[in-house]
């Protein structure tokens, strides 16, 4: 999934696991995801190439759909 970036919204890049770049005004940012029924930090499990979310909170599996993605500004 891409996200924009909340300054100029370009398409960010990958830069790391759980870290986005903007090349259009050089910001970087930090990638959290919580969950969206507890408000939670979750997670992230990759299992055959899919990607699904496990919550520590709710002791349950999420799917993409109740991933809420955030972005932090990371100097
Ligand atoms: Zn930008
Ligand atoms: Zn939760």
């Amino acid at each position: 999934m891409e996200l924009q970036c909340p300054k100029c919204e370009h398409e960010l890049v990958r830069s790391g696991e759980l870290k986005r770049h903007c090349e259009s005004c050089k910001s970087d940012f930090k990638l959290h995801i919580t969950c969206s029924t507890c408000g939670d930090e979750i997670e992230r499990l990759k299992a055959c190439g899919a990607v699904s979310f496990w919550c520590n909170e709710c002791n349950e599996m999420k799917s993409k759909s109740s991933a809420v993605y955030t972005l932090q500004n990371d100097g």
